[in-house]
């Protein structure tokens, strides 16, 4: 065999051993938990206990945004791809952070009105030299690996209120995606694409539609007896809008689907329906979509527990027997451990302290003992966990030889209240904020609420406990990854990037990356070098509600950094925010009755995205508006002079006198908040 034909083939063999074992090797990063487990571990120990106060910052790259950043970047042969606000997608040279491409899908901004919570993005799929993008406005995008070009789109949504902001998965030649928007009452479904040509190979529903259309599988059919009412009207809800997982050994689809349409639970009926498959974890078969088996969570949802929390997959042997486990910790504060191949619930146990919506779960159904102040009557009762829930979105960790998961998990409260019983769908509104009234009493009751407590959880899932936890000084914690070196790499939101011990929580390393992290870190090899990676990017409903009970967060522009031992980089962080207490631009001249009137809109509509009573975070801060923007607060507001920013028109929601109403209020905040403070 002549030389050079040798090394080709040597070559050849390292490239499809390379591609064979993704999930052993720990080079790449190429899927969204790294593994179909979704255990984002990462065998890789040159980074280690002992090493990794040698960490340091290799470069950071400025994505020009103020947005929340959420994604996983993947890693394949040293270019990582990764996504960035408005569904922007990027593939950057790994060893300096250059941009290769970027693709922007021209998201229509005033998108914004139907987006929950922020406009951001959980990152994109890899496969057979494809990226695949879900974006906000519910397309999900084929692009070419090597140029970032489009090869085929498919729209994904059966209406303008459907968005994507969750992750695809590749289940052999298809894939997978599900969408947000409950809401705003869309009935929720994922749906499978061909993963070259883009043709949708089939669809599965969460919750059945119009009865008198004829309901498209017996598993429909059934959820139909658990609603009450023409709940279809509303939509249903229960979208699964976070991500999807697959267990190739049972060709099964495990995801969560969120709260449904009517929200409060009294809206959807007299009686005590379960609203099924909202919050509830469901597993169906990849070749069709047809359900396998279901497990509610949270029955007759009315606290917004959804159970979109991310999945993980674990083969152990239990009381000697071998199990497939599926976990999760939900929103609701129970940790779940169910069968992955049957669904039957083997344990659940809450992971943080004081939670009162449920008393417990019976012990052989997991069926949650909801306690009196769960469904409110007339008066608001205080109720854990909060809206954010004990866990949400960001992403857990399992490290196989600590056999721990590691966790941001969060202590809180909401108030629920009896719904206003005359409210009545509305396609044009976000229908949550119609509900949620943050007016004055109600408000101080909230903000003196116990403080909202973030911690790194390392839960023991078998023994059902934890193994220790870090509290740290904000509510919000990053995404977590953990690696062989013995770490746990955790951001959050007051912009520290940390490493950990895995076995005992001792934190060895951090950094502060100049604004808040909510995204998960990745790990991979280019080179033979091991780098880290992760998007700072501060934003998500937390972020643009900003309640001041958020404690230290930091707002700031969204970059991704990458670090490696013996890194110097610096990182330079443009400086964000106002320094200087707001000047009014004009006099306050509306009485205080329309002052009064504008907060209780502004808090309702406004503030999921300008801050509760005024005061911003990461989106402009409204007390800071100039005499000149005051001037065109109409255009703004009803003409929607500034959707190309984001900020779409209100022209259906608000009355011209409304507005006033509100640009009242915000002046008044902002005298208010100019006063210099009481000595
Ligand atoms: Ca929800």
């Amino acid at each position: 065999m002549s030389k050079p034909f040798a090394s080709a083939l040597f070559f050849l063999l390292l490239a499809s051993c390379a591609r064979r074992a993704p999930e052993t090797d720990g080079a790449n990063w190429l899927m969204y938990g790294r593994t179909t487990d979704d255990h984002r571990f990462s065998p890789l120990n040159q980074v280690t206990e002992q090493t990794v106060p040698k960490l340091g910052l290799v470069w950071s790259r400025e994505l020009n945004t103020t947005r929340g950043l959420e994604a996983t970047p993947l890693v394949e042969d040293g270019v990582i791809y990764t996504t960035g606000d408005w569904s922007i997608a990027y593939a950057l040279d790994a060893k300096t952070g250059n941009i290769l491409w970027m693709y922007d899908p021209k998201v229509p901004r005033d998108r914004a009105y139907f987006i929950c919570c922020d406009v951001v993005n959980r990152g994109v799929a890899l496969h057979n030299g494809k990226v695949y993008l879900g974006t906000l406005d519910a397309r999900l995008i084929a692009l070419d690996a090597k140029t970032g070009a489009p090869v085929w789109t498919a729209v994904t949504a059966e209406n303008k209120a459907y968005s994507i902001t969750g992750y695809p998965r590749i289940a052999k030649n298809l894939v997978i995606i599900g969408n947000a928007g409950a809401e705003y009452g869309v009935r929720g479904y994922i749906s499978a694409y061909d993963a070259e040509t883009g043709k949708l190979a089939w669809r599965a529903y969460t919750v059945p539609g119009d009865p008198s259309k004829g309901f498209e599988s017996k598993a429909m059919q059934d959820a139909a007896k658990t609603w009450e009412g023409e709940w279809w009207k509303a939509g249903g809800g229960g979208t699964p809008w976070e991500g999807v997982v697959y267990d190739p050994s049972l060709d099964l689809l495990y995801f969560g689907t969120g709260n449904a349409s009517a929200w409060y639970r009294a809206l959807r009926g007299k009686g005590d329906k379960d609203s099924l498959y909202t919050a509830s974890i469901m597993a169906v078969h990849a070749s069709n979509g047809e359900l396998a088996w279901y497990f509610q969570t949270s029955p007759g949802d009315n606290w917004d527990y959804d159970a979109t929390q991310p999945l993980m997959q674990l083969d152990v042997t239990i009381n000697g027997q071998p199990r497939k486990l599926i976990m999760q910790a939900n929103k609701n504060g129970f940790f779940y451990v169910l069968d992955r191949q049957t669904g039957e619930f083997i344990s659940g146990t809450p992971f943080v302290p004081g939670v009162t919506w449920a008393s417990g779960l019976e012990p052989k159904t997991g069926r949650p003992l909801v306690t009196p102040a769960g469904y409110a009557g007339s008066k608001p009762v205080l109720v854990s966990p909060g809206p954010g829930g004990a866990h949400n979105w960001n992403p857990m960790a399992y490290n196989p030889s600590t056999r721990l998961v590691y966790l941001p998990a969060k202590a809180g409260s909401q108030f629920v209240h009896a719904p206003n019983m005359s409210w009545k769908y509305d396609a044009d509104r976000n229908n949550l904020g119609d509900l949620a009234t943050y007016e004055g009493p109600l408000n101080a009751k909230m903000l003196a609420a116990p403080p909202p407590q973030g911690e790194l959880l390392a839960w023991d899932p078998i023994a059902r406990r934890a193994a220790w936890q870090v509290t740290y000084p904000v509510q919000e914690g990053g995404g977590v990854l953990a690696t062989a070196g013995n770490l746990v790499f955790q951001g959050r939101a007051d912009g520290i990037f940390a490493a950990y011990r895995a076995t005992d929580g001792q934190q060895l390393w951090e950094f502060d990356a100049g604004t808040g992290i909510i995204a998960p870190p990745v790990t991979y090899l280019v080179d033979g070098q091991q780098y880290v990676s992760v998007m700072a990017g501060w934003g998500g409903s937390s972020a643009l509600f900003n309640a001041p009970t958020e404690g230290k967060v930091k707002p700031g522009y969204g970059r991704i950094l990458t670090f490696a031992l013996n890194g110097t980089a610096t990182l330079h962080a443009p400086a964000y925010g106002h320094k200087e207490p707001p000047t009014p631009a004009m006099p306050v001249t509306a009485s205080a009755k329309t002052i009064h009137e504008g907060g209780l809109l502004f808090n309702n509509q406004c503030a999921p995205c300008h801050g509760i009573n005024a005061v911003a975070g990461p989106t402009p801060d409204l007390r800071y508006l100039t005499k000149a923007e005051h001037a065109q607060f109409d255009n703004i507001v009803l003409g929607g002079a500034r959707a190309e920013l984001g900020m779409p028109s209100f022209q259906k929601i608000f009355t011209p006198a409304q507005v006033h109403a509100i640009q009242a209020y915000i002046l008044s905040r902002a005298a208010d908040s100019a006063k210099p403070a009481p000595k």
